[in-house]
């Protein structure tokens, strides 16, 4: 053969080649799967042709409706496939607005795709990369997956936690009780998951003084971005921050981070798998709890386990109807409670929506069951390019507002009023070494700003304190009872009331 005829002949070879490689792709080389924690996909009415991959979500629930996507691709190395799924979205179409659907590598770190379109006049919504995924296998959701297991890896590591503690209905695992299971629309059974309850305190302070928090989680299946944002504040509680020190010690939090995680495993839309007709979030009405086994225990072990009168709820959901920012539902009374305003100077694009608590809400069960004198419902939406870290700094900046209400300068001992218990507390600290205290140890002794002493820095804040909530006269009879710091007579001192001494000074 000529040399020009064999490098024509390897040419077609090479040609051939490449053909085929194309061939495979076009005959399917990207394979679908969902069958997996949170998984969610109508894999039966789904497809793919080459790389635009056809997507049928699933429809429990709401019938025709989806609410949640969540599957894995395989054999997309190096290609960009287009996915494209119906809009017939359960809040509607216009709920996909502005959207941006997540990819994963690895379920842990996500990014946003590049390119999100929703054609009404086609009735789809599209998805697709500007370059190729550069791992074999892809998963992808609607928005940042909060599966199952995360939740029980996130209640594992807290049990070692120095400040966690089972609760009266708990077992040493955390456990307060068991999901039913079921059999999901697929007609795969799912087994019953764990529920879990935990008390979040520090036990160097008294129970009697402190505020008791209800925290719940995981009500609505598809609702990821609440349970973020209560780890991020669970997180933040259980940290080592000088506030989140203090903050345990003023408040006891009970913590139920996942309600309903059959429906989470199963990747529903929203409602559990034994009750899938059931909104979870509108059976909070006892005793019968519309026999949602998962709310009947948790609404249960919560009653049991404060004593059925507790001082704030907060109840974890994310929705998604609309891309306007995240939210409160706050009852007109408590929106100008100490704690929401907090919040929202922490966080000033929250918004705060009325909530008129008539449904059988878990914040509605958190006011009239649990006698809370605040109780909502807190908001969360899949906001394009907000991902992980932004929930859980949302949650963390719940805590520091949670500190910054309950908090009292002064309050040494933090029973929640500024008295000459503390008095005697600072007085004590005057004289000790605070060197080898933590920062919480040192405050307790009279450390007010944190730097190591108690020193006329912190006598002026405990004064200043006092005044702002005393007045100068009370003040005035707390500070005559002590011509000198160093030779106060503490035990005069100790079986006298604050008001026992202004009253006295008052008859001289
Ligand atoms: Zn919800």
């Amino acid at each position: 053969m000529p040399p020009a005829l064999r490098s024509l002949r390897r040419l077609a070879l090479l040609a051939l080649t490449a053909a085929a490689l194309t061939m495979r792709t076009a005959d399917g080389a990207i394979t679908l799967s969902a069958d997996f924690d949170q998984g969610g996909l109508d894999l039966a009415n789904s497809s793919v042709a080459g790389t635009t991959v056809t997507l049928a979500g699933r429809d429990n629930f709401n019938p025709g409706q989806w609410k949640w996507l969540y599957f894995r691709a395989d054999g997309v190395a190096g290609l960009t496939p287009q996915f494209r799924i119906g809009d017939n979205f359960n809040t509607g179409a216009s709920s996909l607005a502005g959207h941006a659907m997540v990819y994963s590598y690895d379920q842990q770190s996500w990014e946003f795709f590049d390119n999100n379109t929703l054609s009404t006049s086609q009735d789809t919504f599209a998805f697709s990369n500007q370059q190729p995924f550069n791992g074999d296998s892809v998963y992808v959701a609607y928005g940042l997956p909060y599966p199952t297991e995360r939740v029980a890896a996130d209640v594992q590591s807290r049990a070692s936690s120095p400040w966690v503690s089972p609760t009266t209905t708990g077992d040493a695992s955390l456990v307060i009780g068991a999901s039913p299971g079921g059999i999901d629309d697929l007609g795969r059974t799912i087994g019953p998951h764990d529920l879990y309850g935990y008390k979040l305190t520090d036990s160097a302070s008294p129970a009697t003084t402190k505020k008791k928090v209800v925290l719940f989680g995981g009500v609505h299946a598809n609702e990821t971005l609440g349970n973020y944002t209560l780890e991020g504040l669970v997180d933040f509680l259980d940290g080592d921050s000088p506030e989140a020190a203090r903050l345990r010690r003023l408040a006891e939090f009970y913590v139920y981070p996942m309600v309903n995680p059959d429906g989470r495993f199963a990747g529903y839309n929203r409602s559990t798998v034994e009750s899938p007709t059931v909104d979870p979030n509108r059976a909070w009405d006892p005793p019968l709890y519309d026999s949602v086994d998962e709310v009947r225990t948790v609404a249960t072990a919560a009653l049991t386990d404060t004593g059925g009168d507790v001082d704030y709820v907060i109840d974890f959901h994310s929705t998604v109807n609309g891309k306007e920012g995240h939210f409160g539902y706050v009852l007109p009374a408590y929106q100008s409670d100490p704690l929401w305003q907090n919040f929202l100077d922490l966080e000033p694009s929250v918004r705060t929506l009325t909530a008129l608590l008539q449904d059988d809400t878990g914040a509605k069960f958190g006011r009239d069951q649990l006698n809370a004198e605040f109780s909502i419902t807190l908001e969360t939406q899949f906001l394009a390019g907000e991902n992980i870290d932004r929930f859980l700094a949302l949650g963390a900046n719940l805590g520091l507002a949670f500190e910054q209400t309950l908090r009292i300068a002064g309050d040494l001992n933090f029973d929640h009023a500024l008295d000459a218990a503390d008095w005697q507390l600072f007085l004590a600290g005057a004289d000790a070494d605070l060197s080898q205290l933590s920062a919480v140890d040192a405050y307790a002794a009279g450390d007010l700003n944190g730097d190591g002493f108690n020193d006329l820095i912190d006598f002026d804040l405990f004064k200043s304190a006092f005044l702002t909530a005393h007045g100068p006269a009370a003040l005035a009879a707390l500070l005559a009872g002590v011509p000198e710091p160093t030779s106060l007579p503490l035990a005069t001192l100790a079986s006298t009331t604050l008001a026992g001494v202004a009253a006295a000074r008052r008859h001289r």
